[in-house]
């Protein structure tokens, strides 16, 4: 499925979000009132426009109401930020996904009806502080709820063992897939013996998953 997706200022987190899509081979416009960050992702991306997103006029000219996500990831000028998601919001077809700096911002963006507001430095913070203190989890989705889906690394503990040994159902958690190499194991097999690399994709509440960390 290929997306169109104007991406509003070319900050880091946003040229990030920029050039990644278009990895994803999405089409990306990407705008931004400085010129210099405008040249310099030029030529990595779809389109890339030196314009002011406050300016209703300049972004129906650019097509950008016909955008199916629009990401407004103007830095520290909340009032543009603002501004910007006012107007983008007043267009029927895009999904706004915006940066927020502060609570008081988020607040603001959340009546504007912002589809999505995101927190970057945050969100990453307790990305690593949780790696740091649960080194062997590879990645993690929060599902709400107190559910997570975790992958994490087998221990040398676990190699030779099977899954059974881990008496994951007794402990409310399901293993979805094991990584073996570049092989996905799927449904996990019960007599499968873990190697050393093995990763494992549990599902499961963050109680239970700390339960169950100290055998794996
Ligand atoms: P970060 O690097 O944390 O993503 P920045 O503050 O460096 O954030 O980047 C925000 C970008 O948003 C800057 O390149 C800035 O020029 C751009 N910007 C600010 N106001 C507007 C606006 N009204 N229209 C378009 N781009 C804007």
């Amino acid at each position: 499925m290929k997306c169109t997706v104007t991406v509003i200022g070319l900050g880091n987190f946003g040229s990030t979000i920029a050039l990644e899509l278009t990895n994803l081979r999405q089409d990306v416009i990407g705008i931004d009132t400085n010129a210099s960050r405008v040249n310099d992702i030029a030529d990595h991306i779809s389109q890339a426009v030196v314009a002011d997103a406050r300016d209703e006029r300049v972004l129906r000219e650019l097509g950008v109401h016909e955008s199916d996500v629009v990401v407004v990831a103007i830095g520290e000028e909340i009032e543009a930020s603002i501004l910007a998601t006012l107007l983008v919001k007043s267009m029927p077809k895009p999904k706004v996904w915006v940066k927020a700096l502060n609570h008081h911002h988020h607040r603001i963006l959340e009546k504007l009806g912002a589809d999505q507001i995101v927190h970057p430095e945050h969100e990453m913070g307790l990305r690593v502080a949780r790696a740091l203190i649960y080194p062997e989890v590879v990645d993690y989705i929060s599902l709400g709820n107190d559910y997570f889906n975790v992958e994490v690394r087998a221990s040398e503990r676990l190699v030779g063992q099977t899954i059974d040994a881990l008496n994951l159902d007794a402990n409310g958690i399901r293993c979805l897939l094991i990584k073996h190499q570049e092989q996905i194991i799927l449904p996990p097999l019960d007599h499968y013996k873990f190697e050393f690399g093995d990763q494992l994709i549990l599902l499961g509440t963050l109680s239970n998953l700390r339960k169950i960390s100290k055998h794996l």
